[in-house]
């Protein structure tokens, strides 16, 4: 049972993934929950995190719909630890990672890799499940055809392609990777590249600014043999990923109507394919 883990969509680029006494948290920016909310509607709660003996959460950069302080609210967890990127200044605890740095956190191995806005990507080798997570932050090929000159183009267009070159040869399990509507016809530049380059096995669309009909359209349409793309659109939609024996009679089953954290009995499972 040690390689099933669970991913739940929390809002924007903000997921929550699971596995046993472990739960890895990214870029949560919804604040409080109000009133009676709780993990099943995609908020996070001190009483949600007591059920995990480690809790590790991770913030790529400081900007708004990435990074709330209330975050540190969770202190009071006895296992929790806060992985930053660097430009995080005014967080009262946690580390801060740059480009290049790796750290070892209880059984995480994190790699801090580039951005091509502030802030750093992570990619994450979770030795107790054996899956490798990559979370993009703000990475991605922001570039605006319409807007932007061509040298700009050029530009953004040689600097995304920098900060993916380290990543190649190193296949995460799961990805999250922005998906944009903002860029009109080039929404997913990015991340087609990305998934040609890197080749995760799951790739997980965010960022795509509460158009849900952008992330279920790339994946409807995106994916690759080697490539599962799966969009998560309402916040608490938690999927559960298992290795089989072998990588190839992998297994994933949606968990709709579970919220996280309770315990997975097979009646729930749907299985999907
Ligand atoms: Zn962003």
């Amino acid at each position: 049972m040690g390689n099933r883990i669970r991913i739940a969509y929390l809002e924007h680029s903000a997921f929550a993934v699971d596995s046993n006494e472990t739960m890895l948290i990214f870029d949560y920016a919804r604040g409080a929950p109000p009133e009676g909310a709780n993990e099943g509607q995609g908020y996070i709660t001190p009483a949600f995190l007591e059920r995990y003996k480690r809790v590790y959460v991770f913030v790529s950069h400081g900007h708004g719909d990435h990074y709330e302080r209330g975050i540190f609210d969770w202190r009071g967890h006895p296992g929790i630890e806060y992985i930053l990127g660097y430009d995080i200044a005014d967080a009262p605890a946690g580390r801060r990672m740059s480009p290049g740095d790796t750290a070892v956190f209880g059984n995480l191995s994190v790699t801090a890799h580039a951005s091509t806005d502030i802030g750093v990507s992570f990619l994450i080798d979770w030795t107790e499940t054996g899956y490798r997570v990559f979370h993009a932050g703000d990475l991605n090929l922001w570039h605006w055809r319409d807007e932007s000159t061509l040298r700009e183009i050029e530009q953004a267009e040689r600097s995304f392609y920098d900060a993916v070159a380290p990543l190649v040869g190193s296949p995460a399990d799961v990805a999250f990777f922005p998906v944009d509507p903002r860029q009109g016809a080039l929404y997913d530049a990015g991340a087609t590249y990305f998934i040609a380059q890197t080749q995760p096995r799951f790739f997980i669309p965010m960022h795509w600014q509460g158009r849900a009909d952008v992330a279920m359209d790339f994946a409807r349409r995106a994916g690759e043999k080697r490539t599962r793309i799966i969009a998560l659109t309402t916040p608490g939609e938690t999927i559960a990923i298992e290795k089989g024996e072998n990588d190839e009679s992998e297994a994933l089953r949606t968990l709709r109507a579970e919220p996280l954290g309770e315990t997975l009995e097979n009646r729930n499972i749907i299985t999907e394919g």
